[in-house]
């Protein structure tokens, strides 16, 4: 069997199996060039010009995640923020785009910021809900649907199958922020989505050292060869460095969302429950409004990601995070390293987050410890210690 033939967990371990053709190496050179060699009669043979429009260094981390994919092509970033942005800036002023309510704050700044200010019509719909979505569609003017499932910070679940259905019967391509889930939990482009977005500085990475971002594409086509022209003129453009040490961070990607996946679940059981815990958001709870879509385009997992909201109020949750000890207060996600973070005080006004919200990033540590830690701060905040 070839690398690229076999099971997920195989492709990723290797890397897909690539040895390097000088050295007979099994890991990758570090390539810095800036620039490459013309032929004596004026042409680029070899394909590479400069290396803000394309470098050796990103070949194996982008044939990974677009085998994993299953796409066409993928395209890293210099972070999960210029992937995203690249799409919307390939579209033309006037177009209309939806965008999710609930979505990672950043990109929704931008969108009612920037993208507004440069002409797209940029329109937030519960997007969840499979009505406001098809209400809220315009035929013909519509050119991009952004789904983010599960999306920061409530972990709502949005259908990707019918909301592309809908999104390509009205004209549109549909773009999936898959950060939280993982090429390994569900597979946007099988489902339907033309796009796959990842914040490559999360789980593909894995390990809290580097910002990057990639794109994979269903297709080639018109929007796809302008957002290749937007990574190469504006220059979002990965380090090399940066893309060598994705690479490796990838190759334990399966061993680390199974680990953060089997740990969430088990914390937000255990917390379910608990008298200092209103309610915990995780679409791994059979109660949770939107496992039943989520057990359908899902495999092996909810993902690593959920948020508590505590009794109390604000200060209690603030209070909770401060008396942690494992669970590091921190922003970002995707580490093997358990954060927790306050979500409210980083979004700031407009949040969907309520105040009491704890969002908890699920590292791979034991599970019994980051119980008992949460256990602990949970009763020394409500002490008043
Ligand atoms: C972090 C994150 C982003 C942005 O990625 P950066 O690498 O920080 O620019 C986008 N979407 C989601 C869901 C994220 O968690």
């Amino acid at each position: 069997m070839e690398p690229k033939q076999a099971h997920p967990d195989t492709v990723i371990a290797q890397a897909l199996g690539w040895i390097d053709e000088a050295t007979r190496a099994i890991t990758p050179p570090v390539h810095v060039s800036s620039t490459y060699l013309r032929d004596p009669d004026n042409q680029y043979r070899s394909g590479r010009v400069y290396a803000r429009a394309d470098n050796p260094a990103f070949d194996q981390a982008e044939a990974v995640i677009k085998a994993l994919e299953g796409g066409h092509q993928a395209l890293l970033f210099a972070s999960g923020m210029a992937a995203a942005t690249a799409v919307f800036q390939a579209l033309a002023p006037g177009d209309h785009v939806l965008a999710p309510r609930v979505m990672y704050w950043s990109l929704r700044n931008w969108l009612m910021g920037f993208a507004t200010q440069w002409g797209l019509d940029v329109e937030l719909v519960e997007m969840e809900s499979p009505e406001a979505v098809q209400a809220a569609l315009r035929p013909g003017r519509t050119k991009l649907v952004w789904v983010e499932t599960p999306a920061n910070p409530l972990w709502t679940v949005t259908d990707i199958a019918a909301t592309a259905q809908a999104a390509h019967a009205a004209g549109a391509l549909l773009a999936v922020d898959s950060t939280v889930a993982t090429p390994l939990l569900t597979r946007p482009l099988a489902l339907g989505a033309d796009l796959v977005m990842h914040a490559a500085t999360k789980y593909l990475n894995g390990h809290s050292d580097l910002i990057a971002g990639a794109l994979v594409t269903r297709a080639d086509n018109e929007h796809w060869q302008r957002v290749r022209r937007v990574r190469a003129q504006l220059g979002g453009t990965l380090g090399s460095f940066e893309a060598w040490l994705l690479l490796r961070g990838l190759r334990t990607l399966h061993l680390r969302v199974r680990a953060a996946c089997a740990s969430a679940q088990a914390i937000a059981e255990h917390f379910e429950t608990h008298p200092l815990v209103t309610a915990v958001l995780y679409p791994g709870l059979a109660a949770s409004p939107g496992h039943a879509v989520a057990r359908a385009q899902m495999q092996g997992g909810f993902g690593g990601m959920l948020s508590v909201r505590v009794y109390g109020g604000e200060a209690a949750a603030i209070a909770v995070a401060a008396q942690t000890r494992i669970w590091k207060r921190a922003t970002s996600l995707g580490g093997v390293e358990s954060l927790v973070e306050h979500r409210a005080s980083v979004e700031g006004a407009g949040t969907p987050a309520p105040a009491d919200l704890l969002r908890l990033s699920v590292g791979v540590e034991h599970v019994a410890d980051l119980i008992a830690d949460l256990e602990q701060a949970l009763v020394a905040a409500h002490a008043g210690g």
